[in-house]
């Protein structure tokens, strides 16, 4: 439902908990983040429940911070709404983290190629293939925007995804289909958001992303491609609204 992704300087976890704030107007039944701490270790908290829930279960069980990561609130389709079931979804053994909005309409052969396989599911929802075949070809490729690319070929219905790797600290790779995602342009740190509520805090300056493209954001650097990986150009905006 809300998306929220950030590389940069600052402390993640505030950063991201901002933005999931700020997106809570969307409605939603769970929330979870996933953050790359400085010594490259990827953690993730998330709970089923209001946005306090998961403020609670941070102070009981705090995680390790860092410069990079993803954070979701989660509308549920395809599964009831649990812990288990928030986003993020985890793929290559634990060292990658995904969160999705929308609905993956082709997960059922997705699900039984990869259980075929030898993968375990620890949720019931369309979202975690995503996660899982992510790992899988990320194991292949050693790059999380070119996973992607793979990745997204295979997926039917309607979706933003976003994706960190603990073997890639600093790098928030997302893509998009007949569902939203906007850039925010910060000076040493870059934003992603399902709307532009999830970073202007931070920054007015935007860039909108087609349909149909991966975006690969760094604190300096933010690369687009069509999911053939053929370079795009954005379009600038500032963003008109006060924080
Ligand atoms: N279909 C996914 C799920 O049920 C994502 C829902 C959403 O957009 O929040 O977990």
């Amino acid at each position: 439902c809300g998306i929220v992704g950030y590389v940069g300087d600052s402390k993640s976890v505030e950063v991201l908990m901002g933005g999931l704030r700020r997106l809570e107007y969307r409605g939603y039944d769970s929330a979870g983040i996933a953050v790359i701490d400085d010594s490259g270790h990827l953690n993730t908290a998330k709970r089923a429940g209001k946005l306090a829930m998961l403020t609670a279960e941070l102070e009981a069980h705090p995680i390790s911070n860092g410069r990079t990561g993803i954070g979701h609130t989660r509308w549920a389709t395809h599964g009831g709404p649990t812990d288990q079931n928030a986003h993020p979804h985890l793929g290559d053994n634990g060292r990658l983290a995904l969160i999705h909005n929308g609905i993956i309409e082709n997960f059922g052969p997705l699900r039984d190629e990869l259980l075929a396989e030898g993968f375990s599911f620890t949720s019931e929802t369309d979202s975690e293939v995503a996660a899982l075949l992510l790992g899988r070809e990320y194991q292949r490729v050693g790059d999380l925007s070119e996973a992607f690319r793979t990745v997204v070929a295979r997926l039917d219905g309607a979706f933003t995804l976003l994706a960190v790797h603990q073997d890639q600290p600093g790098v928030v790779v997302g893509a998009r289909r007949n569902s939203p995602l906007v850039i925010g342009l910060g000076d040493g740190e870059n934003f992603l958001g399902s709307d532009v509520a999830a970073f202007v805090e931070y920054t007015h300056r935007a860039l909108a992303i087609g349909q149909d493209q991966i975006v690969t954001i760094t604190p300096d650097l933010v690369t687009i491609t069509d999911f053939d990986g053929n370079a795009v150009e954005c379009e600038e905006f500032e963003v008109a609204w006060d924080a």
